[in-house]
């Protein structure tokens, strides 16, 4: 199409007119005033830890790890007296150093080792702590207890697995550690556990072998490289793998559950294109041998860059019916770029902990850039702008603080860094950020190592994009207005955002465009730094003016205020080179007659295929009765993407009359959630033909049982009051993996239907060490508290729970109030 053709047109103007030479800082930045950080810096340490072998038995049904940690080290101070590692909860058993017993103390936070002698720098020392521990936090013991040979082959069942998180600083309860960012330390594991299951952790496996016991057998895994503590990690169940080998020669180990094998493509797709992609793109081969991800259940994130080893979650270990909601490529796309920001280099504190989470973001939305288009990639920058102004509103912390939080840490900095390219163009950044990459391999890096290398690799120096970006918070709010004579088009821009002590005006450069009627356009790419700027652009040939851009494809994080007359909301809507520009044409229509926009909107819908444009247009139209916007929808209901089908179902208000027969082929979606919906919207609004939909749809499981949950919900409501019951009662049991369990429970809760089987299966949910099971259950479980029907039922359920030897504290607060 020609968009596309346009959108390289226009970059290649944006790069040239970019690396101009900078002009100098005129706006003053007359005080540093930066939010205190007490968190963001790391702790001292007076041993370097070089490599730890680590040699553990794990017993998955006592929730126990025994072995012992042997490290080898080195002072670093002139003398060294005592040694502190972190380990809350270990039982210490023996210390030894350098092979004679050590005297030690073990309190709440970890173990003290005595040296006596004092060691000295410049010697090499080995230590030994044999330990037992019972972790409630780091590793996590799933499904060992319940028992699914019932429903072994449901793919939704709980497994049995063991699988650890060590970030932040977690890894410290089973392996008694220097647990802080920068003590980087080669590691080897030998792990010994049910011969029945695979055992998988960092590195190559160099060994494995079965034991004289004929049960057990031991694995080894080495790294070739020093890597952080908190990057440990460990994962057991039962796997099997597909390599994936891509061009730079790095085979990527992808593991599945063996009953699930149909997933592997999709949920692997892209996955030897990302690795070299982004070897490619930073100029940086991967830096490790090998790599893996490993799905696993009861995950407390989507996903974590072990080095050399991503444990996913399984929710987004899926078939090809799940993928448009729950696809693994951006979140496999944003832990293999970690392997080389966040694993090879790290950051020193919690302060530039952006300079880990920003680059995996900005990576993997580039990645997706390169394989999805531009559309997507603008689709995906205006979500994150979205999320940055948002953290922005809410408070004044900047992106390179430890409380900065996860919108500012992921999107605000994937888009900052989109920024810091568009400032120095495409390639020099590139440079940058390769050289960067090179300065500091397998090391620790501060913000301002990323500053430096731009005065370093190009000369530039960039300090006033880090104090407004990084080292401070807030956004540009602009106000343009626009003045036109036959010749001169006049853009006045006013920065009205606040000045205070955490935000200044901002300094970028803006490309201002003029599009006039004959399809033609003219640019200026100018510095907007003052409170005000006014741009002339000469209309030489005095065409006639179509509308303006300010900022294009929007490239600055930024509020613009900026009146258009519908004419030129029109017009850009169907001209505008970039998608966004045009999506924000669409958006600007909300304010006008539905009669006046209608015919608009129903052309545009043809002539923009992207979803979004569609999905605003469907929004705009969807409860309008005009015969032509229904028919409209009908078309919509048939679009070959997903989301716009879904956008249909989701904005109807009521079934306009005659469009069941147009819904109803949903239920036959490619995609689980539009079939959920479908249903549900059917049996809600044409209640009378509800039993033909649920028998259409009596066989259909979904992602997490999804739309056989909403199955039972309508079908008890339609009189199926014992066996609709029982089953949801059956996936709210421990005996299912999370999300099934949480689906069932919200239907329980709609449904307000509870028997002694519901309340103990909601009260186990409740001591889930899975907050995104705990949290959501505890919610239902106190609401159904209060009602009086069912009491008793929970205070059996809770007393029960208590004599099962739970955390009475924690059982107890179960019966009180918020
Ligand atoms: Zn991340």
């Amino acid at each position: 199409m020609s968009t596309k053709i346009q959108t390289m047109r226009l970059q290649k103007l944006l790069l040239t007119v970019l690396i101009t030479p900078l002009i100098s800082v005129a706006q003053v930045h007359t005080e540093q005033t930066y939010v205190v950080d007490r968190f963001g810096q790391p702790r001292d340490h007076n041993v370097d830890m070089e490599h730890l072998f680590l040699d553990i038995a794990i017993d998955p049904y006592q929730g126990m790890v025994a072995g012992v940690a042997n490290y080898v080290f080195h002072p670093i101070q002139q003398q060294v007296d005592t040694l502190f590692l972190d380990g809350p909860g270990i039982a210490v058993n023996a210390v030894k150093v350098d092979g004679n017993s050590a005297r030690f103390r073990v309190d709440s936070a970890g173990v003290t080792i005595f040296f006596s002698p004092s060691l000295s720098w410049g010697s090499t020392h080995e230590l030994n702590i044999e330990y037992t521990a019972h972790p409630k936090k780091g590793i996590y013991f799933v499904g060992w207890n319940e028992d699914t040979k019932d429903i072994a082959t449901d793919p939704d069942r709980i497994r049995n697995q063991v699988w650890t998180q060590g970030q932040g600083t977690d890894n410290r309860f089973w392996i008694p550690s220097f647990d802080d960012v920068n003590d980087k330390l080669l590691t080897s594991l030998r792990i010994t556990f049910d011969k029945n299951y695979r055992v998988i952790s960092n590195g190559n496996l160099t060994d494995e072998r079965n034991n004289s016991d004929g049960k057990t057998k031991t694995w080894v895994y080495e790294m070739a490289h020093p890597h952080a503590n908190y990057l440990i990690m460990l994962a057991i169940g039962d796997y099997a793998y597909r390599d994936y080998t891509s061009k730079n020669g790095i085979v990527s180990r992808q593991y599945y559950y063996p009953d699930l094998e149909d997933r592997v493509e999709p949920t692997y797709a892209y996955s030897a294109e990302m690795m070299d992609w982004i070897s490619e793109e930073t100029g940086l081969n991967f830096p490790w041998p090998t790599y893996a991800n490993v799905p696993v259940q009861e995950f407390l994130y989507g996903a974590m860059e072990n080095t050399t080893a991503t444990i996913f979650t399984d929710a987004l270990f899926q078939d090809a019916g799940g993928q448009n909601d729950r696809s693994y490529v951006a979140v496999n796309a944003h832990e293999l770029a970690h392997q080389w920001f966040g694993d090879y280099v790290t950051e020193w504190g919690n302060r530039d902990h952006w300079l880990q989470e920003s680059f995996a973001t900005h990576y993997s939305k580039k990645f997706r850039q390169s394989v999805y288009g531009e559309d997507e990639f603008q689709w995906i920058r205006r979500g994150e702008m979205r999320a940055a102004i948002a953290a922005d509103n809410r408070d004044t912390y900047p992106l390179a603080h430890s409380l900065a939080g996860s919108s500012r840490h992921y999107p605000k900095g994937s888009f900052v860094l989109d920024m810091m390219r568009y400032v120095l163009g495409n390639e020099q950044y590139r440079k940058v950020i390769n050289d960067y990459l090179l300065a500091h391999p397998y090391e620790n890096v501060r913000s301002e190592d990323l500053e430096i290398q731009c005065m370093k690799s190009l000369g530039i120096n960039m300090w006033w994009f880090f104090d407004q970006w990084v080292y401070r918070s807030g956004y540009p709010v602009y106000q343009v207005n626009t003045t036109f004579t036959s010749d001169t088009t006049t853009i006045t821009v006013v920065q009205k955002q606040d000045s205070t002590a955490t935000q200044h005006l901002f300094r970028m450069p803006v490309v201002f465009q003029v599009h006039y009627k004959d399809g033609g356009f003219d640019q200026e790419t100018r510095w907007v730094e003052d409170s005000t700027t006014v741009v002339q652009i000469p209309n030489i040939l005095k065409r006639e003016v179509a509308f303006v851009l300010f900022d294009p494809g929007t490239q600055i994080i930024s509020q613009v205020e900026f009146e258009k007359s519908f004419d030129a909301y029109k017009m850009q809507a169907y001209n505008a080179p970039l998608m966004i520009d045009r999506y924000d044409a669409v958006v600007a229509m909300q304010k006008v007659a539905i009669d006046d926009k209608r015919d608009i909107l129903i052309d545009l819908y043809d002539k923009q295929n992207y979803h979004a444009i569609r999905e605003e247009i469907i929004a705009q139209l969807a409860n309008d009765d005009h015969k032509k916007s229904i028919a409209l929808l009908k078309r919509a209901l048939k679009d070959t993407d997903i989301n716009v089908r879904r956008a249909v179902v989701t904005n109807l208000k009521t079934l306009p009359k005659k469009m069941e027969k147009d819904i109803a082929p949903m239920l036959d979606d490619s995609d689980y959630t539009n079939v959920e919906l479908a249903l549900r919207f059917l049996c809600e609004q044409d209640k009378e033909h509800a039993e033909k939909y649920l028998e259409h749809c009596a066989d259909k499981y979904g992602a997490a049982k999804n739309i056989r949950i909403a199955w039972l919900e309508y079908s008890y409501a339609n009189g199926n009051i014992i066996a609709a019951p029982a089953e949801l009662a059956k996936y709210a049991s421990n005996l299912y993996e999370f999300r099934t369990r949480g689906n069932a429970i919200q239907a329980i809760n709609r449904l307000n239907i509870c028997d002694a089987a519901i309340a103990a299966s909601l009260v186990e949910a409740t001591q889930s060490f899975n907050r995104r099971l705990a949290g959501p259950t505890t919610r239902v479980l106190k609401g159904f508290y209060e009602n009086k029907l069912y009491t008793s039922i929970i205070d059996k359920a809770i007393d029960d729970a208590i004599q099962a030897s739970g955390d009475k504290e924690k059982l107890e607060a179960l019966r009180k109030k918020d």
